[in-house]
């Protein structure tokens, strides 16, 4: 059985070290300089579209895809749904659950990145941006100070707010730390779920601050979802 494993998660590179029994091609958008690799083959960059990866799908005589990437990657889990429908081959979403608030929590949801811009203003003035590069430009014109991390650096590098480039898993001690020495009073981040970016979540319970999060696309319909590793491994197995 051939699989095409839609990567650049932790989930996906924890589900190609659990495929040992199938043969299984990861596949990287080659977006992060410093690309993380899952075990076992992997391909890089885009296929061109829906085109592109129906073609892809027949030429590597794929048997079933899993699409495990981001819970933003809305376009990557749009074109896997429509080739693979095209080609008549099975798809599975792994995508791990969203955060929930718990006790203590100022969370305040935007539909949008828009929506959050707007709605910054009346939170706080120093502002923490953890949306990634992508959308970033979206609030440049909040004119809040803004502190944005970023894995890498966005191009071309804004001017209107202090960058900061890193890479989780962060820790809460760390994340408390950085709020506390930039004197940050709102969080900003997409609800990406899982537990390497969570700390800062974390933190700003604890610093009483609001949090806006950003809604993630919702998942495609028809298609089923997982939330782990283990459950599409066992997805596999009933194919
Ligand atoms: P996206 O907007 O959904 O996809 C844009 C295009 O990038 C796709 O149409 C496809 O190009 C290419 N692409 C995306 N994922 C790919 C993959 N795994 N393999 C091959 N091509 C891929 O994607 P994105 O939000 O830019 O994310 C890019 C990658 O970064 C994904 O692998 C995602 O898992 C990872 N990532 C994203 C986020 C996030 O917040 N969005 C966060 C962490 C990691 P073609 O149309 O040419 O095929």
């Amino acid at each position: 059985m051939k699989v095409l494993l839609l990567g650049g998660t932790g989930e996906a590179r924890a589900l190609a070290a659990l495929l040992t029994d199938v043969d299984v091609v990861s596949s990287l958008a080659g977006r992060t300089k410093d690309l993380r690799l899952p075990p076992g083959e992997v391909r890089v960059g885009g296929f061109g579209g829906v085109d592109g990866l129906t073609r892809w799908l027949q030429e590597n005589r794929v048997d079933a895809v899993i699409d495990a990437t981001h819970p933003f990657a809305a376009t990557m889990t749009e074109h896997a749904v429509a080739a693979t429908r095209a080609v008549g081959v099975p798809l599975l979403v792994l995508r791990r659950p969203g955060w929930v608030a718990g006790p203590g929590d100022d969370w305040h949801w935007a539909e949008t990145a828009d929506d959050a811009a707007e709605l910054l203003p009346s939170l706080g003035a120093r502002v923490f941006l953890t949306i990634g590069r992508q959308g970033l430009e979206t609030f440049a014109n909040t004119g809040l100070w803004t502190l944005a991390r970023c894995v890498d650096p966005p191009e071309p590098a804004p001017t209107w707010c202090t960058l900061l480039l890193d890479r989780g898993p962060y820790d809460v001690a760390g994340e408390l730390d950085l709020l506390r020495r930039h004197r940050i009073d709102v969080l900003v981040t997409k609800d990406s779920g899982g537990p390497q970016t969570e700390a800062k979540l974390t933190a700003a319970r604890e610093l009483r601050l609001p949090v806006i999060l950003i809604h993630r696309p919702a998942a495609p319909l028809g298609v089923p979802v997982v939330e782990t590793p283990a459950a599409a491994a066992a997805w596999l197995q009933t194919l």
